[in-house]
């Protein structure tokens, strides 16, 4: 034991919670690799739709971990579905069939048309599939190409940063992998111009999500749909980001498309989802169409062509099974919905009263931005992009957001969250705006 002469002497201990954020600072810095930029924010644990930093510090989650935490945090029915799937079987490979697996597919086929279903486990897997659908169904006639959208954003792997039309997730990793161009987005004659004879699909996201929350256009989509039936080619959309109910419907092109004369019918050749789909739990897939072009595209790929040893593991299927089950049984699309407009009208009202600091509102259902001014007086002296900034000082006001290029702030919130929260959300918001402005 220490005299208590000695004891007097010692400085009463700083709160151990940050001792707590500096250890965690320091394991990152020496043993993980700095791949990120991160915020100086580390969390200990999350309920519903807050998360709690390791200072006790409570914030509102408006970006569900970039669109991936579709019923909130730790949330029991998907804690009681991990617990309950794992006490049976947690992984078995694909060398062996099991039920999870195809009743996922089945309801996965049942929010869209008639097709199949692979399983993979990240959003740039699922579209590596896409790339390699796109290549057998060109294959015998010499074409591979995929055209690809300026601003895109697709994922980080070789044919990922290939894919994606934006230079800085390029540099450095050239040569890249042959065989995507980009064409602008929301650009049909662009994209007819852009055609060539080794051309063989279109891949487009339904909403640009990092490219900063542009939507489709109806006329883009019918469009290239008319175009690729043309031309003999594959459509094909990237809904990791936008799909899973995220714009109000199952899929955003079905959103967007609602209720537009000749757009009845409309569906993809090919469909890549994931964030959304396993609440949090690593899940990705992709659906291909039963038939096109007189080919019978969801068999193209064929035994031993396509794999992956994790694809929808019988504990990942079980989870994105509840999280759907929940979606369905509690009418999230409608709140996505309803919620989402009353959200974005809301911005767009903070567009007309702080015009020098918010210049627009952008997006649907629970993919929002609002778009900050290029030069904002209040701001100024500060090196660090403004949506940076104001993602920062919405930190401080307690709310999580998603910064997209220099000038947006995304609202990715869980598909759950309910219009008391998303207006405790845009209260905190408004008050910021107000101090910068
Ligand atoms: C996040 C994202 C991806 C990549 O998904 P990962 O799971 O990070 O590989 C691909 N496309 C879009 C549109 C995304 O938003």
């Amino acid at each position: 034991m220490r005299p208590a002469k000695m004891r007097e002497i010692v400085p009463p201990l700083p709160p151990i919670v940050h001792n707590q954020y500096a250890e965690v600072r320091e394991l990152f810095n020496r043993f993980v690799v700095p791949s990120y930029g991160r915020f100086e924010l580390a969390f200990s644990h999350g309920a519903g739709h807050y998360l709690w930093d390791l200072s006790g510090k409570r914030y509102l989650d408006l970006g569900s971990g970039i669109a991936v935490c579709a019923l909130g945090h730790a949330n029991p029915e998907i804690t009681e579905a991990l617990i309950e799937q794992s006490r049976k079987l947690v992984h078995i490979s694909n060398l062996y069939y099991h039920e999870p697996q195809g009743r996922l597919a089945q309801r996965i086929v049942g929010h869209l048309a008639p097709g199949k279903v692979f399983f993979s486990n990240s959003g740039a897997e699922a579209n590596e599939g896409l790339y390699k659908l796109a290549r057998k169904f060109g294959h015998d006639e010499g074409r591979y190409e995929v055209l690809t959208a300026i601003n895109s954003f697709h994922g980080r792997t070789l044919a990922g940063i290939a894919a994606t039309g934006q230079d800085k997730v390029k540099k450095g990793f050239e040569p890249a992998v042959p065989g995507f161009r980009h064409i602008p987005y929301n650009d049909l004659e662009a994209a007819r111009a852009a055609i060539s004879p080794a051309t063989a699909a279109i891949l487009i996201e339904g909403i640009q999500g990092e490219g900063g929350i542009t939507p489709a256009t109806t006329e883009y989509l019918l469009g290239l749909r008319k175009l690729c039936d043309e031309k003999r080619l594959l459509l094909l959309i990237d809904g990791v980001q936008c799909g899973h109910f995220r714009s109000g419907k199952f899929q955003s092109f079905q959103r967007i498309l609602e209720g537009v004369p000749g757009a009845e019918g409309f569906l993809p050749d090919g469909l890549s989802m994931a964030k959304s789909l396993g609440g949090g739990f690593p899940i990705a897939a992709f659906w291909v169409r039963e038939e096109s072009h007189g080919v019978k595209l969801c068999d193209l790929l064929s035994p031993g062509t396509h794999a992956t040893t994790y694809g929808g593991t019988p504990l990942g299927c079980a989870v994105a099974l509840k999280v759907l089950d929940v979606v369905e049984r509690d009418r999230l699309a409608d709140n996505v919905r309803n919620t989402g407009d009353f959200l974005k009208t809301s911005l767009a009202g903070l567009a007309d009263r702080y015009p020098t600091v918010v210049k627009s509102a952008r997006g649907l259902g629970y993919m929002l931005g609002f778009e900050l001014q290029e030069n904002i007086p209040g701001l100024a002296g500060n090196s660090k992009p403004i949506s940076l900034q104001v993602v920062n000082r919405l930190h401080e006001a307690g709310v999580l957001t998603v910064p997209s290029g220099n000038q947006i702030v995304r609202l990715l919130p869980a598909l759950s969250l309910p219009r008391t929260l998303a207006e405790e959300g845009l209260s905190v918001i408004e008050s910021v705006v107000k101090s910068i402005a």
